[in-house]
């Protein structure tokens, strides 16, 4: 009988297993280098990326993974400002807008002698379409749509008017995209902006360099922690993070670079810290951890899109992606969020159930975010995995925080106890997922995982 019951007991502690105390001071040394200055904001493609990858490969090498880098080919193509000429009239004046005050997006090369200026709006389509189009504000969820219905209606120039959205002068893509056959344009010229708002008919010269194109290369790092079960340890739980940021501006004064050290160093060197905690467990968990930290995802979700489109292993064994943002800071825009996560698609999947049990385990509070969870849900790389039929999910401790995308989200603002605290949990809970016997699975009761569910169903061999 005794020794029945401490036989359970030892089975119970070893189902249980709980991963040991975060380093906060690891975590703020790694913070603090990939959000220093030398690296210059890590854009994609940049150097300061670069070495940033070459940084976290180091860490993973250090815990003990295997290690390895998947690069992709990106076309940049940067904005060519010499030449830049354009120029309206209203029949009794003419304005040529300063290039200084003028910022529009790569395209091609244009030459347009006295054509009409269009005008639309962005829930009022014209029905016909000229070469150069007014889209008038003000800012609202209908702009790309409309932009793409103008460039498809045969628009070369789309001059944004109260609008007051950063026109980048790069544009980073994979290859094989199509490069768009128009530019977007706008002025932050007061003349020139009145002109344009003023609703008379005008007539546009428009010259304007083609962008200029570069192949340029940036990398995925992936660390493996091999699971310890002979059978499942094919299936791969995902635990990532993007290391990329915004980079510099060169045209501002002072402090040039955008930081992002909450937004997304802490989430890179989470998983770094989740890493090591989970490498140095007894018996590693049954499923294989893939920890990766992508490129791109300012981009528009470039490096986790890679990923799935060249996938390292088949997507039907990895069967599960936490993913992290901003697990650093915890003065939220709309109050401390202290000893706390949240979960986007908090039930469109049973990675809840881990997390909560996780959370049990290390004193963490795992919360869903009633406004956010759900509309946040595409808002990270999670998505690409989700969008392929991966059950995914982005952890994070605030969603808006007061420098989110500003210079000022640097390494000294975060709580390092607290992100010592959540690392863990989400490490716990990253464990629990890849030890269960059962699969992460989508929740069949939620309508809104239906197109994931689809897509997961076609993942089956
Ligand atoms: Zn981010």
């Amino acid at each position: 009988m005794r020794y029945g019951l401490l036989f359970l007991l030892a089975g119970a502690l070893a189902a249980s297993e709980v991963v040991r105390e975060a380093d906060a001071k690891a975590l703020s040394a790694m913070v603090s280098f990939l959000a220093s200055d030398v690296l210059e904001g890590r854009d994609t493609p940049s150097m300061g990326l670069k070495v940033a990858s070459e940084y976290i490969a180091s860490e993973f090498r250090a815990v003990g993974l295997k290690t390895s880098f998947q690069e992709a080919k990106l076309r940049v193509r940067r904005v060519e400002r010499k030449g830049f000429a354009v120029s309206l009239t209203d029949g009794q004046r003419s304005l040529s807008l300063p290039v200084e005050n003028a910022m529009w997006t790569a395209g091609p090369k244009l030459d347009l002698a006295g054509v009409t200026v269009g005008r639309a709006k962005l829930d009022a389509m014209p029905e016909k379409v000229e070469p150069v189009m007014v889209l008038e504000g003000p800012m609202g969820p209908g702009l790309r749509g409309a932009v793409e219905k103008l460039a498809g209606g045969g628009a070369k120039v789309i001059v944004l008017v109260g609008i007051a959205m950063p026109v980048p002068a790069q544009a980073v893509e994979f290859e094989d995209q199509p490069q768009t056959g128009y530019v977007m344009l706008r002025t932050t010229n007061a003349e020139a902006e009145a002109m344009l708002k003023a609703g008379v008919e005008l007539k546009a010269n428009v010259h304007i360099e083609e962008a200029g194109v570069t192949v340029e290369a940036a990398r995925n790092v992936i660390g493996v922690l091999e699971g310890s079960d002979e059978k499942l340890k094919s299936e791969y739980v995902l635990l990532t993070a993007h290391y990329d940021h915004l980079g510099m501006r060169p045209n501002d004064a002072g402090d040039r670079v955008y930081n992002g050290a909450n937004d997304n160093a802490s989430g890179v060197a989470s998983i770094i810290e989740s890493a090591r905690l989970l490498a140095g467990l007894k018996v590693a968990p049954k499923r294989s951890v893939m920890f990766v930290a992508f490129f791109g995802e300012e981009r528009g979700l470039l490096g986790s899109r890679y990923f799935v489109r060249n996938p390292v292993a088949p997507l039907w064994q990895m069967v599960a992606n936490l993913n992290l943002e901003q697990t650093g800071r915890t003065d939220s825009s709309e109050g401390p969020n202290v000893g706390q996560v949240n979960l986007t698609g908090y039930h469109f999947t049973t990675i809840h159930r881990h997390m909560e049990a996780a959370g049990e385990a290390t004193g963490l509070k795992v919360v869903k975010h009633e406004r956010f969870s759900d509309a946040y849900f595409m808002a990270s790389d999670n998505a690409a995995l989700a969008a392929v039929g991966v059950p995914s999910t982005t952890l994070s401790v605030t969603y808006a925080f007061p420098d989110y995308h500003q210079k000022g989200d640097e390494w000294e603002k975060i709580d390092y106890a607290n992100m010592a605290k959540v690392t863990r949990g989400i490490a716990q809970g990253t464990y629990l997922a890849a030890e269960a016997a059962e699969r992460v699975s989508w929740n069949e009761a939620e309508d809104k995982t239906k197109v994931y569910r689809e897509a997961a169903a076609k993942l089956v061999q």
